[in-house]
Parts: C-alpha cells; sequence; structure tokens
C-alpha cells in the first residue's frame, strides 16, 4: 500500500539499537536521491570529517520500486573520504527490492560498532552480530559466510565491504549481492569507519500489488516496452561492452593510461570477443526483465594434475576500460582476472584500474620504482596488475595506502601530476572530448552517469558553450528524476516525465504525478546545496594537462573551449546553489 510519507529505520551502531522514524516528503524528495539529501540534511555533519562517527550511511528507494520494471536502483549517500564532501553512489542488484519487501523506503546507519560487526534488518527487525573473525577476509570467503548467517533468496539482499573498506581506501566499494556495486567515492570505507562489514537486508514484510485493470494493463504496456527496444536487446545481448568497439574507432576509448584513443588491439577485448570467450550467463537486478548483467568466468589450478577451481566475474564496459585497455591488457581472461583481484578486496574497478595506469606510466617515466609498487609495473603486464590489484586493495605499503586516497594525492608526493586521468575522480571510460571532460570534472558525484556529456561530445562537432552548458544542466535535472526514482538509467529513453506521471497515478501518488517537474528542479538544487555546504570549492577543480594533449574524432582538443566550458558551467552550477559566483 503506497503512503504519503517515508518510512526509515534509524539505526544507531553505538548504542545497537533501530527506530522507525517518518518523513514527509513525498512529493518534493520523492525517494532515491531526494530522499537521501532529505535524512543527509537531518542526519548529516557538514562540518565534521568523513569517518566522524555520526556521520549518516543512507540507502534509499523510490515510489515505484517493486510495481513497475527497472525501477531496481538503490540509491547510497554518505560524506565521501575522495573529497570529504557529501556524495551518492548507486547500485542495482537485490537492494531496492529487498527495502521494498522490508516496508521502508530508505535505512540510516549512524555511529560505530564497538567491534567489527554484521547487521540484519527487516520490517520490524534489527540485529547487530559481531563478527570480529571476518574482518580482514576477502569477498568471496565473507559472501559464502554471509549467505549462511542470512538465508534467504530472491527477498534478501547482501551489501558487503573488502579490506579496501576496512582501511579506508576512498576507491573502495560496497558490493551489492555479488554482481553490482555502490562503486565510486569510496562507500566501502563509509562502512569500514564504523566497523560494519555487511548488511544484511531481509525483505520479510507483505508487499501487495495494486489492484484493478489500469495498474496491470499500464504495467504489461510499460514491461513489453522495456523488452523489445532494440537498446533493450543490445544491453541484453553483449551488455554494454558493445561500447568498446565503437568507442574504439571513433577515437575516443582511453588506452595505456590516456596516451592514445584508439588501438588495433582492440580485437583481443570487444564485448563480442567476452560473450564468445569468457560469458558464462547473464543475471538481472530484481525486477527487471533486461537482464544486462554479463557473469564471466576466470579458472585458477590450485594443485597439479590440472585441479582447476573458477570463479565468476560479471563484466561492464566501464572495468573492461579500467582493468583492460587502459593498463593495456588485451587478453579478455587476463583482463578478466585483474578485475577478479580488484573484487576480492573490495576496490572500485574503474578508480582502481585508472590509478594503476598512473603508477605504470610513472614507472615508464623513471618517477616511481618497485620500491613503491613492490612489483615492476608496465603496460600489458597483466600478472603485475593482479599483484598491484591485491596490495592496493590491502593498503600493502605506504605507497598504496597513498595511491588508494586518489591518484592526485600519489602524484602531489610522488610527480607526475600531467599525466594522472582525474577528472574530480578517476576518469571513466570516455575521452569523448572538451564537454565530457568539462562535465565529468565539476559535476556532482563526478560520475558519467551524473550528465550526458560523452553523448554529446558524439553528436556535436560545433562549438557552442551556452548550448552545451544548457545540456548539461538540462540532463542533469532529468536524470535527477531518474535516481529519485531509482530508475536503471538505461530506461531513461522509455520513463519519460509523462509515463512516469502515468505510472506513478496508477499506484495512487496523485500529487506526485502532478509536481514531477516541480520536484526536479527542487532536488537538483538540493543536492548541490548540501554538496556545497560540506565545502565544495568548484573554481579550485583543475584539469590534468594530459587531457588537454589527446585527439578525438574532432580531432586534437581545443583548451580555450575546454576551459570556456568548465567556466560558465561552474558558473552555472554555483547558480543552482545559490552560491556567489567568483
Ligand atoms: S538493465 Fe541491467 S543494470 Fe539496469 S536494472 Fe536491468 S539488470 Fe540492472
Amino acid at each position: 500500500m503506497i503512503r504519503d510519507h517515508f518510512r526509515v529505520m534509524v539505526v544507531n551502531l553505538t548504542e545497537e539499537k533501530g527506530k522507525i522514524v517518518t518523513f514527509d516528503g513525498r512529493d518534493t524528495e520523492i525517494g532515491g536521491s531526494g530522499l537521501a539529501a532529505l535524512l543527509f540534511n537531518t542526519y548529516g555533519k557538514a562540518d565534521n570529517p568523513w569517518d566522524d562517527p555520526e556521520q549518516p550511511v543512507i540507502f534509499a528507494i523510490g515510489p515505484l520500486t517493486g510495481y513497475f520494471p527497472l525501477m531496481s536502483k538503490t540509491v547510497c549517500a554518505f560524506k565521501s573520504p575522495y573529497h570529504n564532501q557529501y556524495t551518492e553512489s548507486h547500485a542495482g542488484g537485490r537492494s531496492a527490492y529487498a527495502l521494498r519487501f522490508a516496508d521502508l523506503d530508505a535505512l540510516v546507519i549512524i555511529g560505530k560498532a564497538s567491534t567489527p560487526s554484521c547487521i540484519s534488518v527487516g520490517s520490524q527487525h534489527l540485529e547487530v552480530k559481531k563478527t570480529d573473525f571476518m574482518w580482514g577476509m576477502n569477498l568471496t570467503e565473507s559472501g559464502k559466510l554471509l549467505r549462511t548467517m542470512f538465508p534467504g533468496t530472491g527477498h534478501r539482499s547482501i551489501l558487503r565491504i573488502g579490506t579496501a573498506g576496512e582501511i579506508g581506501s576512498a576507491m573502495s566499494c560496497i558490493n551489492a549481492d555479488t554482481y553490482r556495486h555502490f562503486g565510486r567515492m569510496g562507500g566501502g570505507a563509509a562502512m569500514g569507519c564504523k566497523n560494519l562489514k555487511a548488511i544484511a537486508i531481509l525483505g520479510d514484510a507483505e508487499f501487495a500489488a495494486p489492484q484493478g485493470k489500469e495498474y496491470s494493463t499500464l504495467f504489461k504496456n510499460v514491461h513489453q516496452q522495456m523488452t523489445s527496444t532494440d537498446m533493450m536487446k543490445k544491453y541484453h545481448n553483449l551488455g554494454t561492452p558493445a561500447n568498446l568497439g565503437s568507442l574504439n574507432k571513433i577515437k575516443s576509448l582511453p588506452w595505456r593510461n590516456l596516451q592514445a584513443t584508439s588501438d588495433q588491439a582492440i580485437e583481443g577485448v570487444t564485448g563480442e570477443k567476452f560473450a564468445d570467450e569468457t560469458l558464462l550467463r547473464n543475471g538481472a537486478c530484481s525486477g527487471c526483465p533486461v537482464g544486462c548483467i554479463h557473469i564471466g568466468f576466470v579458472r585458477e589450478k590450485f594443485m597439479k594434475d590440472n585441479r582447476y577451481l573458477y570463479r565468476q566475474v560479471a563484466y561492464d564496459y566501464e572495468p573492461i576500460f579500467a582493468a583492460g585497455t587502459m593498463l593495456g591488457v588485451t587478453n579478455s581472461f587476463e583482463v578478466l582476472s585483474i578485475m577478479d583481484e580488484m573484487e576480492k578486496t573490495g576496490l572500485d574497478i574503474m578508480s582502481a584500474g585508472v590509478a594503476l595506469a598512473w603508477a605504470a606510466e610513472a614507472t615508464e617515466k623513471g618517477i616511481i620504482s618497485d620500491k613503491q609498487t613492490i612489483v615492476p609495473l608496465s603496460f600489458g603486464d597483466a600478472k603485475a596488475f593482479e599483484k598491484a590489484a591485491s596490495y592496493l586493495g590491502t593498503g600493502a605499503n605506504d605507497f598504496y595506502r597513498l595511491l588508494g586516497q586518489g591518484t592526485l594525492k600519489a602524484a602531489a608526493e610522488y610527480g607526475g601530476e600531467d599525466f594522472a586521468c582525474v577528472l574530480g575522480q578517476e576518469m571513466a571510460g570516455y575521452a569523448t572530448g572538451e564537454v565530457y571532460f568539462a562535465a565529468q570534472s565539476l559535476s556532482f558525484r563526478h560520475s558519467h552517469l551524473d550528465c550526458g556529456g560523452y553523448a554529446y561530445d558524439q553528436k556535436h562537432a560545433e562549438q557552442d558553450v551556452e548550448k552545451a552548458v544548457d545540456f548539461l544542466i538540462d540532463d542533469e535535472r532529468a536524470r535527477t528524476i531518474m535516481t529519485s526514482m531509482v530508475s536503471c538509467l538505461f530506461a531513461r529513453g522509455i520513463y519519460k516525465d509523462d509515463l512516469l506521471a502515468e505510472c506513478l497515478q496508477s499506484v495512487g501518488y496523485t500529487n506526485l504525478a502532478a509536481n514531477l517537474d516541480t520536484a526536479s528542479y527542487h532536488i537538483q538544487q538540493l543536492r548541490w546545496k548540501t554538496r556545497f555546504a560540506c565545502g565544495y570549492d568548484i573554481n579550485s577543480v583543475t584539469l590534468p594537462k594530459r587531457f588537454y594533449k589527446i585527439k578525438t574524432w574532432k580531432g586534437p582538443i581545443d583548451p580555450d573551449y575546454l576551459h570556456a566550458l568548465k567556466k560558465r558551467y561552474a558558473e552555472r552550477i554555483t547558480q543552482i546553489a545559490g552560491q556567489k559566483c567568483r
């Protein structure tokens, strides 16, 4: 049954107690991104450091989760160890549906457990289990144990961290149900600093679908659209790795720490290659008929006489770019093996791969050596990168612990800022041009998903600063609605405002259906205000020289255009946040 308020479980780990708190705001904050910002403004401490035990870690879902397909994401919000400011990270898997079936719109965790612990939560349930024995375990081992400790299937979700989160790495992720991740901005460390190894969400309550023909007819219509478009077929078939070949072709795929944007060696790591050689099966987030998750395998010889075990590794475009082309590794199984090492320690693969690419170039240039990296690094040496991934994820020495705080932090100590591929955080796999570089470097989560700058670059060779910045701002606002609904962004071409309003109407959210446009402006502003309140100095963001030196399909990067875009985009964001422009 729908309700016009939010039902939130607040867990205090210090006191080992939880309570249910209700919040107004359905028609203004919606859920997901909007609800997370509302809750951070209630429980967060803008002036205190990210690892203050009182800082909240927030998980929020949307009003249509459980009612319509692909409303499958959970928004995790926290103060990031990467920049000590408010941020979000999003993941699929089962957590959104588990929260829905636990009759919760959000889970807020504050305080710090006295000793490493796991919690389980349900609709009226909270248990804190002391699990010191699990601290230091890799994600493969802890996953097996956690599934035994918290049995269940479809309505149970397990969120866990690895050693990277335990040591406070700003590149640590929160693993969601093994194959999905709250990847970027160090969510793993936000849990780790609370001594929180894992969260089991038990969807232990009833959830009734709306009665009546209007809803069921609309559901069938939406389901049909989700499964019949060419775009969705692409996501199910090759998945996002289909983009490797196409981005390489248009000189927009970063290779070897962005020393090139295209390479003939692409043949080893195309979407087709991964599907032909490594694909075991597809998976799907709960409530999704598309099933874009591609799961491949790596083999490991554990005894002589041909005794092997294998592990399953989910792959996508971004991890293949980061553990593959960015490192000059062009064998699909080798790429999966590097990803597997990163997965085991709970590293965000995108950030870790880009950081190790910088380390490889710094080694080539003689800035660092194996005194720092323990194993000598060079592009294409997959075995070395496997080891380095493990060192990075466990903080094996001072160098790896510093690198885990961000490539630019390591570069400030050792040198090599010029070729650090950092756009607010380690770059995503789009060397598409000036608009994307400005977009990721300044945007809310420093994510390629904040707005479609990479897509804009691919369609617009002309240089029109106002037009490009208008696009970034408007597209961000449109995506804010999607992430407040917690829709998978792959559905953004289908869930337009009219259809969203119809869906909301059909389950009873009449006011919200009429208020989507106003809500989108409000949430966009709320998120930016929250980030600025935590100290975001947008004018201090600089772009390393590497980004000015590459060639894309449009030709060499134009530094004047990039500079103008960055300046104007910063002004517009500053205005939205209600700050004075400098
Ligand atoms: S399309 Fe993929 S990422 Fe999106 S909800 Fe479905 S399985 Fe999850």
